[in-house]
């Protein structure tokens, strides 16, 4: 408000100087008298002229500016949500999807018996606990991990250019996190919670379709062999076609 007023009182006073040269040069010139009444009247009008004109064009493009600024901020966290599940706040599963790059390793990682979880305390207590998994996730991932929740009870974790052996171990950890989780449910009586986690890594450029479907092969396997468990292979690099000459 206070710039609006400045800037409005600036502009006045520099239509009332241009005004007063303008009006004593004509006079000048032409012989006439340059007289205190002449100079009140080249400063008054503009004070009842261009001031209130001033005052109200520069308070409408504040409007406008703060009106731009709201605007942009709806945008940014309209962008921020569309990108985002809004119950564990991991990335979605169209965002997560969009963000992968080859090489690297792709875990899923579905809740063990969570319908049990449901059935037995309810849905909000359900949601809760997808909370609670989302947040060990997200604590035991690096920066430059991608990290979503894919489906009801599915995360899923990208890292770029992993190696085979610091895939193992991260999904290891990623595991070891959840079934450390203290879910009180009742009080006072703690609930176990655990993940099963299918790896799929690759170390050249992989199709990612493909380690996708070997992640679930193997997280199917975790689920198998007794959950609470990560079952990692390696993926084969993409298949290069070469152009036979006849
Ligand atoms: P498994 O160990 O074989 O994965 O067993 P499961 O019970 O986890 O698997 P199932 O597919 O039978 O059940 C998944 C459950 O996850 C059922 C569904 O109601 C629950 N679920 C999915 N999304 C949500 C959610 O957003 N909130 C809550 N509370 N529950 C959810
Ligand atoms: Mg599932
Ligand atoms: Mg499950």
């Amino acid at each position: 408000m206070l710039r609006v007023v400045v800037k409005s009182v600036l502009i006045t006073l520099a239509v009332i100087v241009v005004g007063q040269v303008i009006s004593y040069s004509g006079r000048m010139a032409t012989g006439q008298p340059f007289t205190p009444y002449v100079f009140f009247m080249n400063s008054f009008l503009p004070l009842v002229t261009a001031l209130p004109a001033s005052l109200i064009i520069f308070w409408q493009q504040h409007r406008i500016q703060q009106a731009h600024l709201a605007l942009k901020r709806a945008h940014e966290e309209l962008a921020v949500r569309a990108a985002h599940d809004g119950l564990t706040g991991l990335l979605n599963r169209e965002t997560f999807l969009a963000r992968l790059g080859a090489p690297g390793a792709l875990l899923l990682i579905d809740a063990d018996n969570f319908k049990a979880i449901n059935d037995t305390f309810g849905h909000a207590e359900g949601d809760t606990a997808l909370r609670l998994i989302a947040a060990a996730l997200r604590s035991g991932s690096s920066p430059s991990w991608i990290i979503g929740r894919i489906g009801g009870e599915e995360f899923a974790v990208f890292i770029p250019n992993a190696s085979a052996t610091e895939a193992a171990s991260a999904g290891e950890k990623l595991r070891s996190l959840v079934a450390n989780v203290q879910f009180y449910p009742v009080h006072s009586t703690p609930y176990p919670l655990s993940v099963s986690i299918g790896l799929a890594v690759g170390t050249e450029d992989i199709d990612l379709q493909h380690a996708f479907r070997q992640a679930d092969v193997n997280l199917y396997a975790a689920k198998a062999a007794g959950r609470n468990t990560v079952v990692a292979s390696s993926v084969k690099p993409r298949l290069v076609s070469h152009s036979s000459v006849a």
